[in-house]
């Protein structure tokens, strides 16, 4: 395979390992060992004359400014917009994927390329209050994401991921010394059904993850999206539900959204009575902000105060409608609620932005 090394989208990886002539990719769990003129499984990552070539430094498919509350992140800066960049391929297999037209695509040979500094001017022209890599995984774009966050943090700007958690240990690590602040985490169910639909992955690494965020001070927030006849039933959704409470904390929240049928999957999109029926699981579990996701006016898309009662956050799609939170602290009562807040309540009120491609 020939590579013009002066594409701008091609750069040298990081995490990479030399073993018995053939290069090892540290990026993802997937952990591919590629030979000479391969590709790994994501087809992102090239090994060319015994060392790994990212294809996708700063390949952009989709761009667009968001609100937090799209990711989903309802715990994190309210009403804010991050500027919301994508590229291409994915290191999953799933067949329901909502966003299959850029998640099933190999990099395209003359993408659009933008570098961290355009981003970073982009995020601020459009008066975003962060950055997001989504839409496809981000993990794939470790290299441009970690370029992004460090200039981003200069300028005073958070760095968010919407990811399926599969990063290495080490690769988490670098990001959240970059200035990641904050994932939201795809858990998509029970070890055996996982490991088939999504070709041969190891849900094990993703709770692991999660862990690590945890430990690692990111902010946290968990979603599934509810598939009928794949991750539906009462035993796994409370399996999902108990490990959260029990091993990511009970104030990690936990969106259960709605799928449509996409790409292989043609299963009848979930029903609401799926969606009441995950929450009740999960508030049984203990989790104290289970949200129900992708169905608009649903009343499971407010934030109630777990002591008082009240709702504190009133949601309408994207849109934070109402915010009786005061530097993080329940207005009602002063409770505490576990999140990263405004300080104050912002100038000129929340806003929301129309939203762009979906982000799981
Ligand atoms: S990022 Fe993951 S799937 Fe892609 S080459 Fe590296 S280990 Fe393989
Ligand atoms: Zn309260």
């Amino acid at each position: 395979m020939k590579i013009e090394m002066s594409s701008p989208g091609y750069r040298e990886a990081m995490l990479q390992v030399p073993i018995n002539g053939k290069v090892q990719c540290l990026v993802c769990e997937r952990r591919c060992l590629l030979v000479e003129g391969g590709k790994g499984w994501c087809r992102t990552r090239t090994n060319y004359e015994g060392k790994l070539y990212t294809l996708i430094y700063g390949a952009v498919s989709s761009l667009s400014a968001n609100p937090i509350e799209k990711k989903p992140l309802y715990h994190f800066y309210p009403g804010s917009r991050a500027l919301t960049a994508g590229s291409w391929s994915c290191n999953f297999g799933c067949p329901w994927c909502q966003n299959w037209d850029i998640s099933k695509t190999a990099p395209p040979p003359h993408s659009q390329i933008m570098s961290p500094e355009d981003f970073i001017r982009e995020t601020l022209r459009q008066g975003c209050q962060g950055t997001s890599i989504s839409f496809n995984e981000p993990t794939l774009s470790l290299e441009w994401s970690l370029d992004v966050f460090g200039l981003a943090r200069e300028k005073g700007l958070y760095n968010t991921f919407v990811t399926n958690g599969y990063m290495t240990e080490e690769a988490l690590a670098l990001l959240a010394e970059a200035g990641l602040n904050a994932m939201n985490v795809d858990i998509k169910g029970e070890a055996p059904t996982i490991r088939k639909h999504c070709k041969g992955i190891e849900v094990e690494q993703v709770w692991a993850r999660c862990q690590q965020a945890l430990e690692l001070d990111l902010h946290l927030e968990i979603t599934t999206l509810v598939i009928p006849s794949v991750n539906d039933g009462d035993e796994c959704l409370s399996n999902i539900a108990s490990r959260i409470a029990t091993e990511l904390g009970v104030e990690v929240p936990w969106h259960v959204s709605g799928y449509f049928p996409a790409y292989h999957f043609t299963a009848p999109p979930t029903s609401i009575n799926t969606l009441e029926r995950a929450c009740d699981i999960g508030r049984g579990a203990g989790l104290q902000y289970v949200y129900i996701g992708n169905m608009p006016g649903h009343p499971g898309d407010n934030t109630h105060c777990p002591n008082c009662g009240e709702a504190i956050i009133l949601r309408q799609g994207f849109s934070v409608l109402e915010y009786h939170l005061l530097g993080g602290v329940c207005k009602y009562c002063e409770t505490t609620i576990p999140g990263v807040w405004w300080s104050e309540k912002p100038e000129g009120g929340l806003v929301s932005a129309p939203p762009g491609p979906p982000d799981q």
